[in-house]
């Protein structure tokens, strides 16, 4: 009698026993290891492909559109929204002028404008780089300048931020080299030389002139897992020629530089100049000048272009926060609540008690959630075994018992 012939894969020559799952076609039969394999190549090829198509063919929001997305998320900051649309627009038709007119030689070229997004922490300059990465369709990462060194010192080598871009890319270069980038923390690796204590400049100068290289767009070495560069290493060429690197930094302290400049300034041409200053918001007359009496070298300032600012939230702006973005905290723990069937609603002077102990505790807009779940904390924990209790009301009294049931001292800032 005539052995029963095992079935097998036709792709990688797996029995049936072998494997979970063996699908039949008309000539062959898969198993679920080359489906998933196979799954994953479709996968790859496709993104390249998308990323190799000129943008204008994808979705190009114009900036008012780009604006308006920026408007569902985050609260204010209308000033450093409008520059930031205007850079990603123009980003995206350099890019695809210059995929054009490479080709013919035409004799203009666009240049890229990077951007300085200046604001004290907290007032949403994260925010709103991860809201713009929502919305692109071109590789996006963010980077933390803290953590960058100069070559041969502890900590990353600038290249590394390149190595995240590759990765949000999938390794696909020529995408990458259309990204964006956002450098958080910039302000951390300003020149620090009045500082008597510090004898070499580790995290200054050095960093600034390796990531100056960077910024103005050359052919650099990436090694492609990160970490240090060593001799036998591959490495992949990057051309940040054509990347947009938007960076941002709390500059803790330079209301004083614009202070100063504007009364130099005023006392050397117009003494009545002063008046119309809004002393309590003098970020929004912040210039390269005072960046750069900061501490930034001026070929990185020469390099961010677009300088902007962040306003610091006051009670209106924090109260808004709580309610009005897409994923407002109100909406979150809303729904949260309702996936227990109850129904929780905050009353306005709830709110109101909510953003006052946020300014108080100094936490500002990131403090906000940490006092929301302390006033939900024990309504959490008790509602849902609760089988009557379907509504709950926060009121002002019911937010201020439950905040200070908790450890107040804990919420203080330090
Ligand atoms: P930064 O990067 O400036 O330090 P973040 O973007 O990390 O600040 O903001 C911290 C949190 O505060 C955010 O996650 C967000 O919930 C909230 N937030 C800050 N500013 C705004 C804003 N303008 N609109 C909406 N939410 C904001």
């Amino acid at each position: 009698m005539a052995k029963k012939i095992e079935e097998s894969c036709s792709f990688c020559g797996r029995s049936g026993s072998e494997v979970d799952i063996l699908v039949s076609g008309y000539t062959g039969k898969i198993c679920n290891h080359c489906i998933d394999q196979a799954a994953e190549i479709v996968k790859g090829e496709l993104q390249n492909k998308q990323h190799q198509k000129p943008i204008s063919s994808l979705k190009l929001l114009k900036p008012k559109d780009i604006k308006s997305k920026l408007d569902e998320y985050i609260i204010g900051q209308d000033e450093a929204k409008k520059v930031i649309a205007v850079a990603v627009y123009n980003h995206f038709k350099r890019i695809n002028y210059n995929l054009v007119h490479r080709k013919t030689n035409d004799e203009i070229e666009i240049e890229k404008s990077n951007i300085l997004l200046v604001g004290e922490t907290g007032t949403g300059k994260t925010l709103m780089a991860r809201t713009i990465a929502r919305m692109l369709e071109v590789p996006f990462c963010i980077a933390d300048a803290t953590v960058l060194t100069e070559a041969g010192y502890v900590g990353e080598d600038v290249e590394n931020v390149l190595v995240r871009l590759l990765q949000a890319a999938n390794y696909n270069v020529e995408a990458a080299e259309k990204g964006i980038v956002f450098i958080d923390e910039i302000d951390k690796i300003a020149r620090k030389s009045d500082n008597p204590s510090i004898t070499r400049d580790v995290s200054g100068e050095g960093v600034q002139q390796a990531l100056l290289k960077l910024l103005e767009g050359s052919v650099v070495n990436v090694p492609p897992q990160g970490g240090r560069k060593h001799p036998d290493q591959k490495m992949i060429q990057v051309n940040t020629q054509n990347i947009l690197f938007i960076c941002g930094g709390a500059f803790d302290g330079i209301e004083k530089k614009i202070a100063n400049r504007i009364n130099t300034n005023i006392i050397g041409y117009n003494k009545k100049g002063t008046e119309s200053i809004d002393k309590a918001n003098l970020l929004q007359y912040i210039s390269p000048q005072d960046v750069r009496s900061y501490g930034l070298i001026p070929e990185i300032v020469g390099r961010l272009p677009m300088l902007t600012y962040m306003q610091p939230l006051d009670k209106t702006a924090l109260k808004r926060i709580l309610q009005e973005p897409k994923n407002a905290l109100s909406k979150q723990f809303t729904k949260l609540f309702e996936m227990d069937d109850i129904n929780i609603e905050f009353t306005d002077d709830a709110y109101e008690y909510i953003v006052e102990k946020a300014i108080e505790f100094k936490l500002g807009a990131r403090g906000l959630r940490t006092i929301v779940e302390a006033i939900l904390n024990e309504a959490m924990y008790e509602m849902p075994s609760h089988s009557k209790k379907k509504v709950l009301k926060i009121d002002e009294i019911y937010a201020r018992q439950q905040l200070e049931k908790t450890n107040l001292a804990r919420l203080q800032a330090g």
